[in-house]
């Protein structure tokens, strides 16, 4: 996975998966462009790897797609923002319901699609990767929102490597489990349902963010030539239960 001489993308990158993501990606010698919301976060990124960083709102499509033509061109994109909202089901509101979607959903799109027309224009390959999750596959209670825009993620994914796997751009998907993050923190604070997630998990722990970045980095990479529209639990067999 040696990403000398590669730009890479990552958004959601001031904290949590994206932030290691970027580390990892610099560590293997990437140039990586930053891509959050909040600044401060990039300021200490920026002291740690030397990144490029851009600030912007995912949930704006307009300011999203302006900061993808800025951040432009790169060799690689990880769609890693996203946000959640714990509401029972009858509960969800329509401005939730959207604004998940914007940023969990649209945001990716959106990036893809000028990420993607950059490189069809100048002839060259390509990877993306989707952040998605388990919560794609299984009915979380409390979760209406995020299970949905997680599982049209999975699907866009499958159209996106099908329309431009065929222009060598290559578009997977990773499914964490639970890791460790602050939203990690927001979700699963109550220790009567980790303890019950915990059981289901073979491996016995929740996941490190590293742990995801690797799998990040291995499906951008050269080793993951053949692998196209999966969506890839990382999960510690989580789903064989
Ligand atoms: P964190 O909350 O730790 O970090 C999310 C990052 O995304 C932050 O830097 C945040 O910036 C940024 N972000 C969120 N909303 C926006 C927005 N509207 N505009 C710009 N940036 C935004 O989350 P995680 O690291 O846990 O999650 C990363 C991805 O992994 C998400 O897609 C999530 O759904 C997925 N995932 C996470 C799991 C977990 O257990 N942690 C499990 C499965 C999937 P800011 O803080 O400034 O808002």
């Amino acid at each position: 996975m040696d990403l000398s001489g590669k730009t890479v993308l990552v958004t959601g990158a001031g904290k949590g998966i994206g932030r290691a993501i970027a580390k990892a990606a610099a560590a293997r010698g990437a140039s990586v462009v930053a891509v959050t919301r909040t600044a401060g976060d990039l300021e200490s990124l920026e002291a740690e790897i030397g990144c490029r960083s851009i600030v912007v709102d995912l949930s704006d499509a307009a300011a999203t797609r302006k900061a993808a033509r800025d951040a432009l061109p790169v060799d690689y994109l990880v769609n890693n923002a996203g946000t959640t909202a714990l509401d029972a089901f009858v509960d969800v509101t329509e401005e939730t319901f959207d604004f998940l979607y914007a940023v969990n959903v649209r945001a990716p799109m959106v990036l893809a699609q000028e990420y993607a027309r950059e490189r069809i224009a100048r002839g060259l390959p390509g990877a993306i990767v989707n952040v998605s999750s388990v919560a794609s596959f299984i009915g979380f209670a409390d979760h209406a929102a995020y299970c949905a825009s997680k599982g049209a993620l999975d699907a866009m994914t499958r159209v996106m490597a099908n329309e431009l796997g065929r222009q060598g751009i290559r578009v997977n998907a990773v499914n964490p489990t639970v890791t460790l993050t602050p939203m990690a923190v927001k979700a699963w604070s109550d220790p009567a349902k980790s303890a019950g997630m915990l059981s289901r998990i073979p491996l016995g722990h929740f996941a490190a963010p590293e742990e995801i970045a690797d799998v990040v980095l291995y499906l951008l990479s050269d080793g993951a030539s053949m692998v196209n529209g999966v969506a890839m639990p990382v999960d510690g067999g989580f789903m064989t239960d």
